[in-house]
């Protein structure tokens, strides 16, 4: 027998998108439910950002350790313990899962475990363990998110071919790795790999790695990956695998070469979570890949139903589906809430890291607008000297006719802090000269960012002027 409840919003969806726009809707003083069929926090929590994060903390520890003659001190060689780097990653997703289950009973969100589908733009049915609910409703969101995409060339049943899922779950460090796919998940876990003393091959099936960065990004990135000793190819394809073992494969490389590793795991992108959720029976629009078409108020096609994250393609980020939750949460208890994606920073954690917001010179030119860039090399300044770190640069983008900031780009350390000061100008509509005259504290990597809006000029400090 099935149960029945009602509330004026339903969220399908606990990940970084859904318990973030349960809460918002909770604020504006509404009767919420959140419908998660799994764990709370979703891909970010559980098998993305912060267990990636994790790892690449204990990572970047074991480097500064190996590092550790270049600032005075004698250790010996440290052994890393994949298995307990593992154990503290699920402990701090544990410990963040408990935060989001205690917020949403602050806000008195009531948190529905099962797998849930709409019935009719109002009518929203969950399969739980204790049988059926059925919860009528004024407004759904829909966001299921995504999972790893998968290719027919490879079987997943294989122990030796992961997905960035099981790849977080290995407790022993793999003597070989290759890596399917360079783009952020791809480099990341080749960082991780790589640290824990893995030989990791890359090959990639666009010209370059980190496709969606800037070229220059791009370049430099792959002279740091090679100088740690990881071998990329790019242009090529996996053909075929010729030989599964309970240990390891062999692939065939579309250059004919044949590769040999204990594991190759598969980072070519996203499935999104659209199928089964009875969104063709409600006659919600869904785009070519699958993604809920929305407008820039997260609106589906249908009234009352609202979709937000990874499951309406573009960017696929956990702090944008945590904008989309708000913008989402916002228009469907009756505000009139836009999304303004001019501004969304996208951050890489490698080593060094990247840190990128708006327009890099390639895409201001697709976009016909004419710009004017302004550089800065870590290399020049005191602090990133001083902590060791002096690889990378700024960049910054701006308006040749108004020096308004378009866009910046970090490698370097911490990048994906100093981004924000860019991403701020950009949404404030600052310009170089702005940042520039902005007095910087020193020693900081900010300054880098203060002499990146000076280069706009041909006015920074701390760097020889080009040549005219
Ligand atoms: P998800 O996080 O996928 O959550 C969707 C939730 O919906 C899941 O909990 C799922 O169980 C639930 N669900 C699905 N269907 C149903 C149903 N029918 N009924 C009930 N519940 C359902 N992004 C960043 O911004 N920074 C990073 O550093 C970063 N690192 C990443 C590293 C990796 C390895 C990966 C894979 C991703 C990373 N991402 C990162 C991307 C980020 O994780 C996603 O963009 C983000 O999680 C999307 O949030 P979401 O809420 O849309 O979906």
């Amino acid at each position: 027998m099935s149960e029945s409840m009602r509330a004026r919003v339903v969220v399908i969806g606990g990940g970084p998108g859904g318990y973030v726009c349960a809460i918002r809707a909770a604020q504006l003083g509404t009767g919420v439910v959140l419908v998660e069929k799994d764990l709370l926090g979703g891909t970010c929590l559980n098998r993305g950002c912060i267990p990636t994060k994790a790892l690449l903390a204990c990572t970047e520890a074991l480097e500064t350790i190996r590092e550790a003659e270049e600032f005075g001190i004698k250790v010996g060689e440290p052994e890393p313990d994949l298995g307990a780097m593992i154990q503290r990653k699920n402990a701090i997703s544990e410990t963040l899962r408990k935060g989001i289950a205690q917020l949403l009973k602050a806000n008195k969100i009531e948190l529905v475990q099962g797998f849930g589908r709409l019935a009719a733009p109002d009518k929203v049915v969950v399969e739980r363990e204790e049988g059926l609910l059925e919860i009528d409703t004024e407004a759904v969101v829909i966001a299921t998110g995504s999972e790893p995409a998968q290719l027919p060339t490879f079987d997943f049943n294989q122990p030796s071919i992961l997905t960035s899922t099981s790849g977080l779950e290995l407790t022993e460090i793999p003597p070989r790795m290759i890596i399917v796919g360079s783009g952020v998940v791809g480099s990341e876990f080749a960082t991780v790999f790589n640290a824990l003393g893995t030989k990791v091959t890359m090959v990639e099936l666009l010209d370059r790695i980190l496709p969606t960065e800037d070229a220059r990004i791009s370049q430099q990135m792959k002279r740091i990956l090679n100088k740690k000793g990881i071998e990329i190819y790019t242009e090529t394809t996996i053909e075929e695998i010729v030989e599964y073992r309970p240990d390891g494969l062999k692939a065939r490389l579309s250059n004919g070469e044949v590769l040999e590793a204990e594991k190759l795991l598969v980072s070519i992108g996203r499935s999104l979570n659209t199928k089964g959720i009875g969104l063709e029976e409600v006659g919600v629009e869904l785009g070519s890949r699958g993604e809920i078409v929305v407008d820039d108020r997260l609106r589906t096609n249908v009234p009352g139903v609202y979709a937000i994250g990874d499951c309406v393609g573009g960017i696929l980020l956990a702090h944008w589906a945590s904008f989309e939750g708000i913008c989402a949460a916002e228009n469907a208890m009756g505000m009139e809430s836009h999304l303004d994606s001019r501004v969304v920073p996208a951050c890489i954690f490698t080593d060094p890291e990247i840190g990128s917001v708006g327009l890099n010179p390639a895409k201001a030119e697709e976009q016909g607008i004419e710009v004017k860039v302004g550089r800065f090399m870590f290399g020049g300044l005191g602090k990133a000297l001083a902590m060791g770190k002096s690889q990378g640069f700024v960049q910054l983008v701006v308006d040749a006719r108004t020096d308004v900031v378009l866009g910046c780009q970090v490698m370097g350390p911490h990048a994906s802090d100093l981004v924000h000061e860019a991403a701020l100008a950009i949404k404030m509509n600052l310009t170089a000269a702005q940042i520039g005259s902005t007095c910087h504290a020193h020693p900081t990597l900010s300054e880098a960012i203060m002499e990146a809006a000076e280069a706009v000029h041909g006015r920074c400090i701390h760097a020889a002027p080009t040549r005219k």
